[in-house]
């Protein structure tokens, strides 16, 4: 089989993956060495400066001695099958980034013969691309779970970020869909990873030329949608994840159909909506301090597909409403609907010098479609609105009530695929996003 070919079945196998977002870590060139990061981080994906950044999103093999209900790359899945030589994934990575077409490399990789054979294939190709190489750029590795200690701190100290997936909310689905993946089997190297890292920074703030451990610190990735777990457990999971592992980030991938074991939903893609609420709950709880008992509770176990979390929080909560903005302090500005963190401090400076008017709110970026409902300005709502339960839901959910006619982030949208076209009846029609 040619490079080629193995490519294209490396990459598309890998396309499943989710866990690329900026790196957060920032390292300059170096003489004799090539490439760099930046602390917009380099990964598949938008950098906080709005730069669109590329990595080689790729599996060192889909071969796999696993049978996974849920993945396309199980071992009884009559799929065409690669794997590359460290060497080869070396050489092919270092050539497209000579070539600017990648700033970095995400590796992740089918189980070839067992856990600790495909960690040290995987090990090798970033030591070639480290030591050999000299490549400077992001590099961000999937562990094996079940590999040994030892191959999962030498993955550390090569990668800029490794991530251990825990691929299902609770141990149960685990049990039924991935028999072979005990989940202690992935939470020992993550508490491993949260160990080093802890060490690795206190060896850094002795010796500032320490070797560093995965800079960009670890992430995981939960299939959503595969099993019936609720978004209670999930959002509470990823708490608890957050809290003992100190993860960087958790992702959340909702499930394509690919599996054929009887427990999975057939033919139903999951909403990639219920995806993008998981990812605003999850931003709650890591920016702004939320609890996962503040964003749903037992009653309440789903997120609201008409609602935004915080929305949804608020209006449950609207006792504590509405906040007067001359007085607010940051926390209780920074709890309203439509003001961020930014928003709130930019309120708290621009009050010093004198009255705020809905229209200087306005100005600074607060958004007040939202912000309006939950505010007063020298005790007064901003003119149209009232403050009962009836009007704000109304006014909150008027545009999701719209999308619903046709706009996306209806609660029906569905999962696009990177191939086929997509069925909503909107784009058949030829009409375009904006269409009112
Ligand atoms: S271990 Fe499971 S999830 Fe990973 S590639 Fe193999 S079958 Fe897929």
């Amino acid at each position: 089989m040619d490079m080629q070919q193995k490519l294209t079945i490396l990459t598309d196998s890998a396309k499943y993956d989710v866990a690329c977002t900026s790196s957060g870590v920032d390292r300059a060139g170096k003489k004799g060495v090539m490439g760099n990061t930046t602390a917009a981080g380099i990964c598949h994906s938008f950098a906080a400066d709005g730069r669109c950044i590329a990595l080689l999103k790729v599996l060192m093999s889909n071969y796999c001695v696993y049978d996974c209900g849920y993945c396309i790359n199980r071992r009884s899945n009559d799929v065409p099958r690669a794997a590359f030589t460290p060497h080869e994934l070396a050489e092919l990575t270092i050539g497209f980034y000579r070539r600017n077409y990648i700033e970095g490399l995400f590796l992740s990789s089918g189980v070839l013969r067992n856990p600790d054979y495909t960690m040290e294939q995987m090990c090798e190709v970033l030591r070639l691309l480290r030591e050999e190489y000299r490549f400077g750029g992001y590099i961000h590795a999937k562990t094996i779970p079940g590999a040994s200690p030892e191959l999962v701190s030498r993955l550390g100290m090569l990668a800029d970020r490794i991530s251990v997936n825990l691929e299902l909310p609770s141990e149960e689905s685990l049990k039924r869909l991935c028999p072979d993946k005990p989940k202690k089997n992935i939470l020992a190297p993550m508490g491993q990873i949260r160990d080093t890292l802890a060490e690795n920074s206190r060896e850094l703030t002795v010796y500032r030329k320490a070797p560093a451990f995965a800079p960009a610190g670890q992430s995981t990735q939960m299939i959503i949608g595969a099993t019936p777990d609720t978004d209670l457990q999930i959002v509470r999971l990823a708490e608890g994840l957050y809290r003992k592992y100190s993860l960087k980030r958790v992702f959340y991938s909702a499930y394509i159909p690919l599996g054929t074991h009887a427990l999975l939903p057939k033919n139903q893609p999951v909403p990639l909506l219920r995806e993008h609420r998981l990812y605003q709950a999850d931003w709650l709880m890591r920016v702004y301090g939320f609890a996962a008992s503040e964003i749903l509770s037992e009653k309440n176990p789903h997120l609201d597909p008409m609602l935004d979390p915080k929305c949804n929080w608020a209006v449950h909560n609207l006792q504590l409403f509405p906040v007067e903005i001359r007085t607010a302090d940051q926390e209780q500005l920074m709890r309203v609907p439509g003001i961020g963190f930014i928003g709130a401090k930019k309120i708290i400076i621009a009050r010093r010098n004198g009255q705020l008017s809905y229209e200087d709110l306005r100005k600074m970026g607060i958004v007040l479609k939202r912000a309006a409902y939950f505010i007063t300005s020298w005790g007064k709502a901003m003119p149209g609105i009232r403050f009962t339960p009836e009007f704000i839901y109304r006014g909150l959910t008027a545009e999701t009530r719209r999308s619903e006619r046709g706009l996306p982030f209806a609660p029906q949208a569905e999962q696009l695929s990177l191939f086929g076209a997509p069925s909503l009846p909107m784009l058949e029609e030829g009409k375009t996003w904006t269409t009112a």
